[in-house]
């Protein structure tokens, strides 16, 4: 514990993405988040934990694999301002991934412990979602560690994520906020705006919770085509609504952390 106390100590924000169910859109996030402080001039971490489904690397363009010196892992530099270490590095492409608990455990201590960040604005922390042992040991873990919560504006999705939000709580770590997530669609045609998955979801877990929503992101289907290779939303889509929003979600995030 102590050593991995030490090799994080020069981090100043570090931030664990976490959701109730897959699907929400977290990953994307997490990537976007990071590239959006990088673009910002932050020098910033990116660390893909989610063992069973690793898809980081792609979405910010990850080829080169981390030096491995003397015990200590140097993640490659991406884009300027951006180092990322994914689990994808250390398995074969398309193999199997079948890890127990205490294996990702020790490979979450690893990555922890012995990745030399140097010194870093922000390390974003890209987690499975639930409330399984990954994010469990990245909360026991941290005890500065701050969860931005990942939803969709639907009730069943609701439901997983307040598990989240009871694990931060019970766990004393502090919750940042709310990131709602495919909250709407705005027809490229007549403008017409359709809700995909129903209303509220953030918005009830802001009164639930007192937890702030940071912001709502519209869905834009342009972003399907193009996440990959670190293209991201605020670099790549300026201009459109989810761009506005997630930057505004962005000025939010970084206001209330210690810079
Ligand atoms: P999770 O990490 O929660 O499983 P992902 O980030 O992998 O979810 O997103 C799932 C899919 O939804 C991906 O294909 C992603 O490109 C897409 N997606 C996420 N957010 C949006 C959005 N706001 N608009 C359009 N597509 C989105």
């Amino acid at each position: 514990m102590e050593k991995i106390r030490n090799n994080v100590n020069s981090i100043k924000n570090k931030i664990l993405v976490m959701s109730g169910k897959g699907g929400v859109g977290k990953s994307t996030v997490a990537v976007n988040l990071a590239l959006a402080l990088a673009d910002e001039g932050f020098k910033t971490g990116l660390m893909d934990i989610d063992l069973h489904g690793p898809n980081v690397a792609r979405m910010v363009g990850l080829k080169k694999q981390p030096e491995v010196v003397e015990g200590q892992i140097f993640p490659p530099e991406v884009l300027p301002n951006l180092k990322v270490i994914s689990i994808s590095s250390f398995v074969e492409e398309d193999a199997p991934v079948i890890w127990r608990g205490p294996m990702k455990t020790t490979a979450i201590y690893q990555f922890l412990g012995d990745v030399a960040w140097g010194e870093l604005d922000f390390l974003v922390i890209d987690s499975p979602p639930g409330t399984g042992d990954e994010p469990l040991t990245v909360l026991q873990t941290l005890p500065d560690i701050m969860a931005l919560i990942v939803t969709t504006p639907q009730a069943v999705a609701v439901q997983d994520v307040k598990r989240a939000i009871n694990l931060v709580e019970t766990m004393h770590r502090n919750p940042l906020g709310i990131v709602e997530n495919m909250s709407y669609m705005r027809c490229p045609h007549c403008g017409e705006i359709t809700k995909l998955f129903g209303e509220g979801g953030g918005k009830n877990l802001e009164t639930l919770f007192s937890i702030p929503l940071l912001g709502s992101l519209p869905f834009d289907p342009t972003l399907v085509g193009f996440s990959d290779n670190g293209k991201s939303i605020v670099t790549h889509m300026r201009g459109s609504e989810l761009e506005v929003a997630y930057r505004s979600t962005v000025k939010e995030i970084v206001k209330r952390v210690n810079i």
